[in-house]
Order: C-alpha cells, then sequence, then structure tokens
C-alpha cells in the first residue's frame, strides 16, 4: 500500500515532524561557555539567512520569541575548586537557569520549541527545560546530539575550562555540575537514551564516562564504514513503539568545516552535503522530533554567511523540503 499520495502540499509533506502547532523560535545569545567569542550572534544570522521564512514557505506557522536577555550573573553553586577550573561559572549558572525556565515555558505552550544559540552550553539549559516537561507529562526523553564532540567533560577532566564541552555531563546527571541549575527541578536524562552521531574528538576522560555511563556514540568511523542510513535506522527503529520526545542537538560542527567554516571548533572529516540533509530528512520521515537546538555557529568566523545559509538549508528538510514531490524509497518499500 503507498503510505502517500505522489502530489502533495508543502505542508502536507511537512508531516508529523511539524504539526499544525506552531514552530517557536528563541534566540539564545551565549557564547560564554566557547572559548572563542561570537557565537551570541547566531540567532541573528540564523534569521538573517532566512530560517523564518524557510519555514514559512513550508506552510508552517512559525512563532518568533525574540532573544532571551541577558541574565545577571548568579554564585555558580559548585564547589570553589571546581568553580575554578570553569570558565565564566557564575555566568554560565545564570544562564542555565534562564533558559531552563524559558525552555521550559516553550514546551509547555505546545508547538515545536527551536532554539537559536549560542555555543552548546545552552542545551544544558533548554534539554533540562524539555526533561521537566517530559517528566511532568510522563513522556520519554530520548536526545539525538550531532556533534564532533562528545561534551562529556566536567570540571575534574575538562583541559580548556570551556562549559559548551560539559553539557552531556551535566544532562546525564553529573553531581559536581548540578549546582548550575540552582533550585530548580533537574530530571537527568538517562545515559542510553542519549545518542552523541558524527564524533572525531574526543578527550581520554570523556571516553571512559561514555562507557562507565553507557551512552550511546556514533564515530565517523562507523558513519565511514556502515553509512548514515544505517546507522540513523538503527537509532530510530530504537525509538519505535515508545512515547519518546526527541530532542535533537546540532552543533555546527557536526558538519565538516569546508562546508560550514563559521564555527569556533573546526575538526576535519565531518558529515558532508548529502549525509546532513539525509539525515535531516529521515528525522522528518520518522516524525519524532519534537524540540530542537541548533549551535556553535560563530558568524564572527563566517564566509559571508555560507555556515547560517546552510543551516536554514538543512533545517528546511528537517521540516519536510523535498526535492521532488515524491515518496523516499524507505516509504514506497513500507
Ligand atoms: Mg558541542
Ligand atoms: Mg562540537
Amino acid at each position: 500500500m503507498l503510505a502517500r499520495q505522489s502530489l502533495s502540499t508543502s505542508a502536507e509533506r511537512a508531516g508529523p515532524t511539524a504539526t499544525p502547532a506552531p514552530v517557536r523560535l528563541l534566540g539564545i545569545p551565549l557564547d560564554l561557555g566557547a572559548g572563542t567569542r561570537g557565537a551570541l550572534m547566531g540567532p541573528a544570522a540564523l534569521r538573517t539567512a532566512g530560517l523564518p521564512e524557510t519555514l514559512r514557505d513550508l506552510g508552517l506557522a512559525v512563532e518568533d520569541h525574540g532573544d532571551l536577555a541577558v541574565p545577571p550573573p548568579v554564585e555558580s553553586g559548585l564547589a570553589e575548586a571546581e568553580a575554578r577550573r570553569c570558565n565564566h561559572a557564575g555566568a554560565i549558572a545564570a544562564w542555565t537557569r534562564a533558559i531552563h525556565v524559558g525552555a521550559y515555558e516553550l514546551v509547555r505552550g505546545g508547538g515545536l520549541p527551536l532554539f537559536l544559540g549560542g555555543d552548546h552550553a545552552i542545551s544544558m539549559g533548554t534539554v533540562s527545560g524539555i526533561a521537566r516537561h517530559c517528566a511532568e507529562t510522563g513522556r520519554e526523553l530520548a536526545v539525538l546530539w550531532l556533534d564532533a564532540h562528545a561534551d562529556c567533560n566536567d570540571p575534574s577532566t575538562t583541559p580548556s575550562g570551556n562549559m559548551h564541552g560539559m553539557s552531556v555531563a551535566f544532562l546525564t546527571g553529573e553531581a559536581s555540575l548540578k549546582p548550575l541549575l540552582g533550585g530548580l527541578p533537574f530530571h537527568p536524562v538517562r545515559p542510553e537514551d542519549v545518542t552523541l552521531f558524527g564524533l572525531r574528538s574526543v578527550d581520554r576522560e570523556e571516553r571512559r564516562r561514555i562507557a562507565d555511563r553507557g551512552i550511546v556514540s556514533v564515530d565517523m568511523r562507523a558513519i565511514d564504514e556502515f553509512g548514515v542510513p544505517a546507522l540513523m535506522r538503527r537509532f530510530l527503529d530504537g525509538l519505535a513503539g515508545r512515547d519518546v520526545h526527541l530532542h535533537v542537538s546540532f552543533d555546527v560542527d557536526f558538519l565538516d568545516p569546508a562546508l560550514a567554516p563559521g564555527v569556533g571548533t573546526r575538526v576535519p572529516g565531518g558529515a558532508t552535503y548529502r549525509e546532513a540533509h539525509l539525515i535531516m530528512e529521515m528525522l522528518h520521515d520518522s516524525g519524532l522530533v519534537a524540540s530542537l537546538d541548533v549551535v556553535e555557529l560563530n558568524p564572527f568566523l563566517d564566509e559571508a554567511g555560507r555556515s547560517a545559509i546552510l543551516l536554514a538549508d538543512l533545517l528546511g528538510s528537517l521540516f519536510g523540503r523535498t526535492v521532488l514531490d515524491r515518496q523516499t524509497p524507505a516509504q514506497r518499500l513500507a
């Protein structure tokens, strides 16, 4: 049986990833978690690259909630020795709490939250806010972390002190980082529900955490050997039949820096143009994506906006744009 007709409107093609409820944009101009400044301009660059128009052209309703205001710094709550090893710990704690509240309010209001970073430290707030909502509504939370890095350091293992490299450790319950959230409700994500995809720069202590905690990881070697389709299919099959909220956290350095140079942590050997589009298309077809971060875009390092434009293009695929009005090969075989 044909799962879909060959002709459909763009809104119909948008399918379950893009429900009639709006896509809700929230800019988070934070770059203190990174070693290189400039990602705070990411939200403006994504808007300038036409992201809202791209989504509207697909027939989606888009609500732009503007940018989160810079919160006043707070005491980080980290132990003194650990706070000393973390750059801008007080500011990151303040941001994490403000982002958590903003994300929680946004996801409670329905629609699909799309968080425009900002460096990857924003995800400590976005994912913890989403996790709180999932805990309250009895839904499982799964996180797909598209990134060259594992972001699994903690204050005792970090080589740089940059807190954008600690997000996954925090989200999976690293006790030394828990005070960042202050007294806000914290619901750690189960390590087996976090999938790191696209790894190619992982510190030794991060490897240990990944193995010890059971965080799922797919490195570029696996992508080279087995290809995106098989690996993404395995990931998505693992979510089948579950009442799961899938959050995608998309670090620009997941992409090859030849394609997307506007990032402070360039690592050669990243995802190709077609691999990235295919991932977006498979995520769309799954209908599972319920919230999304786009992080680490650094317009100061970009080349005439090409990374921002590519990201807007990729998000078009995630939200249902296809080259032709046709079924995918997988749908024809279903
Ligand atoms: Mg990252
Ligand atoms: Mg990274």
